[in-house]
């Protein structure tokens, strides 16, 4: 007799789980990137406990459709791409059908969704991946997630699991590259009851360069923009005389989508070259759009590493771009302010 069995559905998705959900803030990531992708205008996010007790995520996007909510649930269940062909040109932050699924397999969730405006929509509640209840409900529209003991029937992963303070930290990082990266959006973020971020929404990129980094950062950043055939780059650098111990105050921004590549840490350095003191970092938060077709965002379940197919030339254009701005800088300094 064989040995083989395909593994229960429940199983399975608690293996799959792993791959996605490695802690609290990859919960918070997966939820916060649905509700950009559900076209919000407003996002906010009440942790609690570094969200081991609780993660809510409540948006105002377009919400889930009544025959949806049960499918958004089971693995492979996307609205966002549906030929192999998709797959090369992804514009959305999703993709993959596997957050809902994961998050559920390891949790106690709840989704609150309306796509209309009438008061009423569906609430969807799921524990340790099993469906328990969907029921109409009074909702606004848009979507409501909360997250309850996370890992509680993964104890192996509970383990691994840092401190609150950790935890809260990977979260706060997280949620500061998507304010980042998407300005028009209005984000709050609360922990314990205490507003960590609360950005306007109105486009304004150095608002949020503000809220995060401080009003000192935002008047030593200078703004730079540059295009060519592929690419076209946007943000803020700071001056040379604002910098960091570390490269964590580096956030690329690329088609929306918040990655991390030593190859443009590298052309950012460059273009400071001798202006930056030794082990020194500048801050920066740099937007750059390109065709998604020169860009592979499939190589990780996290999607924060992406390949891209012409690499060396965009580092060139990085450099010269960022080195042009900074030249800039230094040649004709800034007016002094008036006493
Ligand atoms: P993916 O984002 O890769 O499509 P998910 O498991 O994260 O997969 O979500 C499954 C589907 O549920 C999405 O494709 C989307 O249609 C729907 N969905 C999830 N979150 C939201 C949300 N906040 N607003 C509207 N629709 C959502
Ligand atoms: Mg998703």
């Amino acid at each position: 007799m064989g040995k083989i069995h395909i593994l229960e559905e429940q199983i399975a998705n608690q293996i799959a789980a792993g791959e996605v959900v490695e802690r609290p803030s990859s919960v918070v990531k997966e939820l916060v990137e649905n509700s950009i992708d559900a076209g919000s205008t407003k996002i906010d996010i009440v942790i609690e406990e570094g969200g081991l007790q609780s993660i809510r995520v409540t948006d105002n996007g377009s919400g889930i459709e009544k025959e949806d909510c049960e499918l958004a649930f089971l693995p492979h269940a996307t609205s966002k791409i549906s030929s192999s062909k998709d797959l090369f040109q992804i514009r959305s932050l999703g993709f993959r059908g596997e957050a809902l699924p994961s998050i559920s397999a390891v949790s106690k969730m709840s989704c609150i969704t309306s796509t209309e405006n009438t008061g009423l929509g569906y609430k969807v509640v799921n524990e340790g991946g099993v469906l328990k209840a969907v029921e109409e409900t009074r909702a606004s529209k848009g979507t409501d997630i909360t997250v309850k003991e996370l890992f509680y029937n993964t104890p192996a992963r509970l383990k691994y699991v840092k401190t609150i303070q950790t935890e809260l930290g990977h979260i706060s990082d997280y949620i500061y590259r998507l304010a980042l990266a998407y300005p028009d959006i209005r984000f709050t973020l609360t922990h314990n009851g205490k507003t960590l971020l609360q950005t306007l929404g109105n486009g304004d990129l150095l608002q949020v360069i503000a809220a995060i980094y401080g009003r000192t950062v935002a008047k030593a950043m200078i703004q730079v923009t540059g295009s060519n055939m592929d690419y076209s780059l946007s943000g803020y650098i700071a001056k040379p005389e604002m910098t960091r111990s570390n490269r964590s105050s580096i956030s690329f921004i690329v088609n929306g989508r918040y990655i991390r590549n030593p190859f443009l840490n590298k052309a950012i350095l460059n273009a400071y070259h001798t202006l930056l003191p030794i082990h020194r970092y500048p801050i920066c938060v740099l937007h750059i759009q390109m065709d998604p077709t020169l860009l592979d965002v499939n190589v990780h379940p996290a999607k924060l590493e992406v390949r891209f197919s012409k690499e060396k030339e965009l580092m060139v254009f990085l450099e010269q771009e960022l080195r042009k701005s900074l030249q800039k800088q230094v040649l004709i300094p800034a007016a002094k302010e008036p006493k």
